[in-house]
Formats: structure tokens, C-alpha cells, sequence
């Protein structure tokens, strides 16, 4: 007999005495150590609508969670109910309108998949299993940012279940409050069971990545830096020092090497991408070049971002802008020669439509910010888990003159609600928070509806 025998829903609950209990309470992110009273594995929106019941009269708290990309922040989970959303992977698309609705648990590559095959494109950005919903909840950085801004400004209606157990369809006109807070503002209000989300009209485009020894160092982020400069909107690229870990998935000449590599998608002709891209194979010899053109369903892959899961320690920044004291303090903490155990350490370029406010925009309507910066590092044992730790704090010290605050889907470590969000915005999330769930039942990874201090 458990606790949790009156929560009847269509899919599972798992406990702490099931054999499976270490894989049921598992994050995407396997460095997350998530300890809830319970998993309950949703199939419907009737099962998330009973379980956010079943937790109001248990006296328990929710957390929603679609893949636990966005976990490290959220763990231990005390008298929480973690409610899984990776069995709800229904996707509709509307090839007149433009559209799709998906389930909550859809991933990104399953709707750039979709939505390719209709000539059309959703929001992408690097990872191909992030799950949508929690991406876009937190704004939605994507590879057609500077062109088309953040993809929470490019949801039509989202449909949830309130902490109250009601389930409500919510967009510009109906609890229009609710619907601004979601968009960008995470997904401590209410749990989604679907989005719509308007789609793009790119078949196809010219992205890739160009892969270089790291010893280019200062002078290649800076010729990057200088390129970015001048990129179109179009353009929407990333820089970054990576050394990708010496395992069987990582090809052979790869595997534990040192490299600079610049990412980018061009929105355009392949001419117009391939003239774009061209002063920057100037910068040295490229180790591997993977530029081409492709059908949009490709972009999740350009980052070759992990397809599986994985443990990682990581933190981010927002950087005004990168003057050449900046690049010297980032290649000095996380360049070629710094000792940095860190996997990587990246600049997402930010600027054009992601600078703009989103008209109807939501809770991030735009970023001031020139760049993005985020590191990870894979903590294999816990002694490089504390040199990550301590190589992280190292960094975001030595970039603190130039940092501008934090994007809310690359800040893995907890953080104060306004470095994320301007403070007039947390105070009009900490008001949605209180209409929408007085008793604080549901728990976010970064808790944006709390009063700002
Ligand atoms: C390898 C990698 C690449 C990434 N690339 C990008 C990128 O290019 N651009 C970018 O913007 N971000 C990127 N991210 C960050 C990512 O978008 C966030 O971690 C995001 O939170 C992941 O969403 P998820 O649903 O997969 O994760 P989860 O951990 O499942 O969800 C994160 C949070 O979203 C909320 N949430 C999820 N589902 C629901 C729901 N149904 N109802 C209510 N709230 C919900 C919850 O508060 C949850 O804590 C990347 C992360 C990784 C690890």
C-alpha cells in the first residue's frame, strides 16, 4: 500500500520502492540528483489535471518537467511530485496556418522533423532533445534569433492546467496575464499540456560549423568578434572552445583535441550564406568544416550537441558587448592554455530581433544583452565536479566587468529572480504567480513568479 495509490491516472507512478525508482526519477541532465515523493508519468492533460489534484489534497508540491535539460537548478525536489511529460508527443501541424500544436513532452528535433516536411520551420536551437516546452517557457534562443526572435514570442496559445486542477486554454485574449508570464518567464504558474507555436517558411538554409585548433585562441574570437559585427540579421551564430571528451561517440581525430569552432545559420541563398561565411574559414586552418546547405530539420544538428543524456555542471551570463579586454580575460580563464576542465566555453551572439521588444511580446519580450555566454563541464568524478565548479565561479569573475545579468535557459545555478528578468517584470510575474497559484503548489527550476527582493 503506498501513498500515492489514490493517484489514478491512464500512465504510471513510480515510487521510491519500485526496482526502477533510480531511472523513473532521473533528469536528462544526470548530474541533477532529483529526490521527489513521487514520478507520475502523464499521458494526457486528464493525467496532469489529476495528479495537480491528487497533490492540493495530499499537501504535496508539482514539478513539471518535459526531458530535465533545465534540472540542475531544481533539484532536490523535497515533498514534490515530479511530473513527466516525455509520454505526451502528440504533434498536429496546419500547413495553411502555419502552425503546430505539440504536446508537451515533444522534442525539438521531432517538430523541426514535422514541420520540414511541410517546407516550414519552428524556432530550433542547438539541441536536438531539449524538450519545446521548457525551451520555449524560458524565451528560446534559436539558431533564427537574430531574425526572428525568441520563439516564446512565437506561441499562439498555450493550453495548461491551472494549480487549481483546471484546465484552460490561455492566449492574447484569454487570461492574457498568464499567457505573457509563460513566454519567457519559465513554468512556475501553471503545467502545460500543449502549445501552439507558429512556424517559419524556410525549407531550407545554409548552416554548418567550422572547426578549428584552439590555439587559433585571442586572435580567432576576435576575428569572429569582428565578423559578428557586421553579420546581417539573418545570421545567427555562436563561438565557442571545445574539447570534446575522449569517448568512442567522438570521432577519433577529435576525441580530447583543444578547438575554437564558429556555428552559424543563414537565412537566405546558399550563395548569400556561403559569401557570409567566407572570411571567417580565413581565420586558420579548419580541422573540419561541416557548412552546407540543408532542410531546417538539420539545424539541431550543427552543434552536435549530446543526443543522449548526460551529467553536466554548467552556468551562463549575459555580456554587453566583447571588447578586446573581454576576449583576453575569456580565452585567459577558458582558451587553449587556461587548464579550464571545462567541455565548453561559448558566446551565442544575440542583437537584431532578439534585441527588439517581440510586439504582443511575452514575459522576455527582448534581451539587452550583445552576447550570451555559457560553460558546461562533464563531472565524471567529484573532484572534477569541484574544479568545474571552481572554473565556472573563475570565469564569471573574470567576465563580471562586461556581464549584464543572465538568459534564463543557460542560468544552471540558482540565481536571484532579477538578474534574470528586469525587476518591473518579476514584479508582474510575482503578481500572475499569486493569482494563478496562491499556495505556490507548482515548482519551477528558476522561480521567477517569487517577489524580487
Ligand atoms: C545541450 C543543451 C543545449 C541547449 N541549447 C539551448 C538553445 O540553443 N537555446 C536555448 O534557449 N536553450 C538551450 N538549452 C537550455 C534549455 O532550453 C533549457 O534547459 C530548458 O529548460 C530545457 O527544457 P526541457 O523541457 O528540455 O527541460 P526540463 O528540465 O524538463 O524543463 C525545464 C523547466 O521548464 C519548465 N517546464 C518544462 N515542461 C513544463 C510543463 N509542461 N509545464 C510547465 N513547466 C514546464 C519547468 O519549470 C522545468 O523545470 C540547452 C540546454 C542543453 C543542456
Amino acid at each position: 500500500m503506498s501513498d500515492f495509490d489514490g493517484l489514478a491516472i491512464a500512465g504510471r507512478v513510480a515510487t521510491p520502492d519500485d526496482p526502477d525508482w533510480e531511472g523513473a526519477r532521473a533528469a536528462w541532465n544526470l548530474a541533477a540528483d532529483q529526490r521527489p515523493v513521487a514520478v507520475a508519468f502523464a499521458e494526457s492533460a486528464e493525467d496532469v489535471a489529476a495528479t495537480l489534484s491528487f497533490a492540493a489534497e495530499a499537501g504535496h508540491r508539482v514539478a513539471a518537467q518535459g526531458t530535465g535539460h533545465g534540472a540542475a537548478p531544481l533539484a532536490p525536489l523535497d515533498g514534490t511530485i515530479l511530473l513527466k511529460t516525455e509520454r505526451m508527443r502528440g504533434i498536429e501541424v496546419d500547413p495553411e496556418a502555419k502552425t503546430a500544436r505539440i504536446e508537451a513532452g515533444v522534442l525539438s528535433a521531432e517538430l523541426g522533423a514535422a514541420a520540414s516536411q511541410h517546407g516550414l520551420c519552428f524556432m530550433p536551437g542547438s539541441s536536438p532533445d531539449v524538450g519545446v516546452t521548457g525551451y520555449t517557457l524560458g524565451g528560446g534562443l534559436s539558431w533564427l534569433g537574430r531574425k526572428h526572435g525568441f520563439a516564446c514570442n512565437r506561441v499562439a496559445a498555450i493550453e495548461l492546467v491551472g494549480a487549481d486542477g483546471e484546465p484552460r486554454t490561455v492566449d492574447a485574449g484569454n487570461d492574457s496575464d498568464l499567457f505573457w508570464a509563460l513566454r519567457g518567464g519559465g513554468g512556475g504558474y501553471a503545467v502545460v499540456t500543449a502549445l501552439t507555436v507558429e512556424l517559419l517558411p524556410i525549407a531550407e538554409l545554409y548552416a554548418g560549423a567550422l572547426l578549428f585548433d584552439a590555439a587559433v585562441g585571442a586572435d580567432g574570437v576576435k576575428a569572429y568578434r569582428d565578423w559578428a559585427a557586421g553579420a546581417p540579421e539573418e545570421i545567427t551564430s555562436i563561438v565557442r572552445f571545445l574539447t570534446p571528451p575522449d569517448i568512442p561517440d567522438v570521432p577519433e581525430p577529435l576525441r580530447a583535441r583543444p578547438l575554437l569552432t564558429i556555428d552559424a545559420a543563414c537565412i537566405g541563398s546558399e550563395a548569400d550564406g556561403e559569401a557570409a561565411i567566407a572570411p571567417l574559414r580565413e581565420i586558420g586552418e579548419t580541422i573540419m568544416d561541416t557548412f552546407g546547405w540543408m532542410p531546417s530539420a538539420g539545424l539541431s544538428g550543427i552543434h552536435m550537441d549530446p543526443e543522449q543524456p548526460v551529467p553536466g555542471i554548467g552556468d551562463g551570463m549575459t555580456i554587453s558587448e566583447l571588447p578586446d579586454e573581454a576576449i583576453d580575460a575569456f580565452v585567459a580563464a577558458a582558451g587553449p592554455d587556461s587548464g579550464s576542465p571545462l567541455l565548453l566555453s561559448e558566446l551565442r551572439q544575440l542583437g537584431g530581433a532578439l534585441g527588439r521588444p517581440a510586439e504582443g511580446g511575452g514575459a522576455l519580450a527582448e534581451l539587452d544583452a550583445g552576447f550570451v555566454m555559457y560553460s558546461v563541464g562533464m563531472p565524471m568524478t567529484p573532484e572534477l565536479g569541484e574544479a568545474i565548479v571552481q572554473r565556472l565561479d573563475r570565469l564569471e569573475e573574470a567576465m563580471g566587468p562586461w556581464s549584464v545579468g543572465a538568459y534564463f535557459n543557460f542560468k544552471d545555478r540558482p540565481t536571484e529572480v532579477e538578474s534574470i528578468l528586469p525587476v518591473e517584470v518579476c514584479e508582474r510575474l510575482a503578481a500572475v504567480k499569486r493569482r494563478w497559484d496562491p499556495d505556490d503548489r507548482i515548482v519551477a527550476n528558476h522561480a521567477l513568479g517569487a517577489a524580487p527582493a
